[in-house]
């Protein structure tokens, strides 16, 4: 018995990284129940463990949309912004899986835009070539989600 944990403990030198839980695991049936409960409330167990007060480094960044990340209100009365979320070959406006907006704001994108349209600041069929130079705030060939039709 002294010999095995002897072992362990020569075993745990040699290879510091090693998870304890692991180690104490298989040999639980090993050793006594007494050496177990001492191992794990001895100080340098408690240093080895995970460190609970850091933040996940793999945790996805949450997306956020342009709209929101600048706190733009999308308007009927800005003309100009509505036609970047506007196709130039077909006049309408782009679907949220490309301009890669959230629910929220593609909704009020869709209703404002209506809006211009009856109010005739907007046309229905085409986009108006004085915006067409316009930076591009996506990229319409590569949508940013996929095509959820
Ligand atoms: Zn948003």
């Amino acid at each position: 018995m002294f010999s095995v944990i002897k072992g362990i403990n020569k075993w745990r030198q040699l290879s510091p990284n090693v998870h304890k839980v692991r180690q104490l695991s298989a040999f639980e049936s090993s050793s006594s129940p007494k050496r177990d409960m001492d191992l794990r409330e001895s100080e340098e167990y408690m240093k080895d463990l995970p460190d609970q007060s850091l933040a996940n480094p793999y945790r996805k960044a949450k997306r956020v949309c342009i709209l929101c990340k600048y706190g733009i209100e999308v308007d009927y009365k800005n003309v100009q912004l509505l036609s970047q979320f506007v196709s130039p070959y077909t006049g309408r406006l782009y679907d949220k899986h490309i301009t890669g907006l959230c629910e929220r704001q593609q909704r009020v994108l869709e209703k404002e835009h209506k809006k211009a349209i009856q109010y005739s600041l907007i046309s229905a069929a085409f986009r108006d070539p004085k915006y067409t130079k316009d930076p591009k705030l996506f990229d319409p060939t590569r949508p940013q989600r996929p095509n959820p039709y």
